[in-house]
């Protein structure tokens, strides 16, 4: 056997999900944040309408956006825990990585999503919002935690409305009842 590295799938060789990753979210956040990017490049202060001036945001060393702080040098920590990545608001990109999270959560509630998004290591820009938002939307969620509907019942037809003697119309229930065969699921009874 030969060692033929052609023969690897792309995703097998090292590095190459993690350089992807870096390439989509520094696409994302210059979609966004490319006047801040530039800011940053040139040593310069953000202007003060910068949304994200707040998080005195740094470059790391492969061009992504993060947020500052003041525990920089704290050695036991990693930087992705130190120094979340910044994700700008309303992108598609994170959009999927949220819902990524809330299905890693098994589709448990915002807190919860934004707990996971967070120890992922990403900042979300405006996130409670979006990230409820998402999870209002999500379809599994919406079938597992849906509101009973009920049928409208339709207007009463004339000969029930009319002012008449006793029994003047009758009607006899021909329906049931049925015996049937119940059993528990998950979404109650069925
Ligand atoms: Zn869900």
């Amino acid at each position: 056997m030969s060692h033929d590295h052609s023969l690897v799938p792309l995703w097998q060789i090292p590095g190459i999900i993690k350089e992807t990753e870096h390439t989509i979210i520094r696409q994302a956040q210059m979609d966004m944040h490319a006047s801040e990017i530039q800011c940053l490049q040139a040593g310069k202060n953000l202007p003060k309408s910068s949304p994200i001036r707040a998080l005195s945001p740094i470059l790391d060393e492969n061009d992504m956006l993060r947020v500052g702080g003041r525990l920089g040098k704290c050695l036991k920590m990693d930087v992705s825990e130190t120094n979340h990545i910044i994700l700008p608001k309303g992108h598609h990109v994170t959009t999927l990585i949220i819902r990524y999270y809330h299905a890693n959560v098994k589709h448990q509630g915002r807190h919860f999503t934004e707990g996971a998004v967070r120890s992922g290591g990403f900042w979300v820009i405006g996130g409670k919002r979006m990230i409820a938002s998402i999870v209002r939307k999500c379809i599994p969620c919406r079938r597992l935690r849906g509101k009973l509907e009920w049928q409208k019942m339709s207007d009463l037809p004339l000969d029930r409305l009319k002012v008449c003697p006793p029994f003047s119309y009758v009607g006899v229930d021909a329906f049931g009842p049925w015996e049937i065969v119940a059993r528990r699921t998950r979404g109650g009874l069925a």
